[in-house]
């Protein structure tokens, strides 16, 4: 039920559910980043599938110059174009209607005869088969396959439409056998990584070979990026566990993944992956259409704030925005519209205490549960894992004002954020990689501390920068969680304080 004392301004509470934006054309600009950071965008996505290194890289300095200018952490998600299907280049649109033939080939000619268009994957004869149904950018236009020979794949339109230059194709319930990291993405990982960005989201992920292949790359080059696995192909459907035991956090790209799967089925999957991360600790990102309307329009339609609400209510530690920012008319109309609605859902669960110990966001993290093969932690994160439960419970029972964390690596304000507890996550680490690749945890805000050999020291510096920054106030009761030095020895603790 809605209590009208919940409708209206709530003051400036820290959102919970952190938001991805796409940057392109439209958001590229120095003034537009800044723009949009003020506004609360937590990590800014860099689609590698368009645009030159050069341009990337261009927007990354910006990024930074933002970050150092304003003290700010905004995070760097370097998205890999990975194995895209896509159309090839034709010198007019061709306009189809229903019943109409084409012809996609794998020949490689300067001048194909009419009614025949390239296809960019040489394999393609092979994975197809007539009856197959191939969906243009995601079904905008529908072709039947009717013939298939060595290199011509013969088709009938399905629908009318036009089909335009380097259009992406999907084979309807088919994931093609393509590279799992093409040579393009390991350049453009080698690019990330000198830039120093903070995730990579792995594109068309089938598997936790690729995903665990990249995380070794990246160990063996010292460089503490994580590994963002894309949920887009069909052929990762069963194999999410392993998956996301391997990663270390999910996107769901909903756009491609309702072109090879039946779309019907895309609300289920978001479910079910949510879900699983929510009980692996992984953080979860859901993506694509999210206000797809206002790439031309002021104002969303009721169906997409409706999405988001949905995506809020399930926990998902973040949402995104796709060509909204990216070439969208309204960049920042939209980003405001995802900010409004998130917080708006988020005070509305705080009025029903969903995010209480005792509510369904507290079930047991580690699932046991038959036939889930969810990887159990080690005994050292278990303990961190229970310890971190305990101070959400804690806090949520006392009606804490924050817990502080205290987290060189990240770690514990990872494993609290996944206990989605009531109030605020204050983090601390001192290193800003850390700070900014906690970005994306829900619930967390980090701060930069000088951490002490003694643990007090440090959190007594947390409490004073809280204090000057007024996030929060004298007297407050807070909930901490550090270690301390007992008997010369450091211990976890989790302590109930009073400022
Ligand atoms: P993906 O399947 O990886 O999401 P996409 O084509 O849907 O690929 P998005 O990143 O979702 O791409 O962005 C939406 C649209 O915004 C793109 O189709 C493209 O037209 C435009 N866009 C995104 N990034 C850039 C860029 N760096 N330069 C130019 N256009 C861009
Ligand atoms: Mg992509
Ligand atoms: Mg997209």
């Amino acid at each position: 039920m809605i209590r009208q004392h919940e409708v209206g301004e709530s003051g400036r509470r820290p959102r919970k559910t952190k938001i991805v934006c796409t940057i392109g054309p439209a958001t590229a600009s120095f003034d537009a980043i800044r723009r949009l950071a003020e506004m609360g965008m937590n990590v800014a996505r860099l689609n590698m599938s368009h645009g030159t290194q050069e341009w990337h890289g261009g927007v990354i300095n910006r990024i930074k110059r933002y970050n150092k200018k304003n003290a700010g952490s905004v995070a760097i998600l370097l998205d890999t174009r990975g194995a895209e299907i896509r159309s090839g280049d034709l010198k007019h649109d061709l306009v189809l209607r229903v019943g109409d033939n084409l012809t996609l080939t794998t020949r490689r000619q300067a001048e194909l005869e009419p009614g025949c268009v390239e296809v960019s994957h040489d394999g393609f004869a092979d994975e197809v088969a007539p009856g197959d149904i191939i969906l243009v950018d995601g079904g905008m236009l529908r072709l039947k396959v009717v013939e298939v020979d060595r290199t011509e794949v013969r088709c009938q339109s399905l629908d009318e439409g036009v089909l335009g230059s380097r259009r992406h194709l999907n084979i309807r319930g088919k994931s093609a056998a393509l590279p799992a990291i093409t040579e393009q993405d390991w350049d453009d990982i080698d690019f990330g990584i000198g830039q120093r960005i903070d995730f990579i989201a792995l594109s068309f992920v089938r598997a936790a070979e690729p995903i665990i292949e990249l995380q070794r790359y990246l160990k063996d080059r010292k460089v503490a990026v994580d590994v963002m696995a894309k949920i887009e192909s069909a052929a990762s459907i069963p194999k999410l566990d392993s998956i996301i035991a391997a990663a270390d956090g999910i996107m769901i790209a909903r756009g491609d993944l309702g072109a090879e799967l039946p779309y019907e089925e895309v609300p289920l999957l978001q479910d079910e992956i949510v879900g699983k991360c929510r009980r692996t600790a992984k953080p979860v990102l859901v993506a694509t259409h999210m206000l797809e309307s206002m790439i031309v329009n002021p104002t969303p339609t009721r169906a997409e704030v409706t999405d988001i609400t949905y995506a809020v209510q399930q926990g998902a530690d973040a949402i995104m925005l796709s060509g909204e920012t990216a070439t969208g008319r309204y960049p920042f109309k939209a980003m405001e519209v995802m900010d409004a609605v998130a917080r708006r859902i988020e005070r509305h669960q705080e009025w029903q205490g969903i995010n209480q110990a005792s509510g369904r966001y507290c079930e047991p993290k580690w699932s046991e549960k038959k036939g889930e093969r969810a990887r159990a932690p080690e005994p050292r994160i278990r303990s961190k894992v229970e310890i971190s439960r305990s101070a959400a419970i804690l806090g949520n029972n006392l009606e804490a004002a924050a817990t502080l964390v205290i987290t060189r690596r990240g770690l514990m304000a990872a494993l609290l954020s996944n206990c989605r507890p009531a109030s605020p996550i204050l983090a601390f680490t001192n290193t800003t990689s850390v700070r900014r690749s906690l970005g994306i945890y829900w619930g967390v805000h980090a701060f930069i501390v000088k951490l002490s050999s003694d643990p007090e020291v440090s959190i007594q510096r947390a409490v004073e920068q809280m204090l000057r920054k007024g996030i929060i106030r004298q007297g407050q009761r807070v909930i901490v969680l550090s270690d301390i030095l007992a008997g010369g020895q450091f211990v976890e603790t989790v302590q109930v304080r009073v400022i």
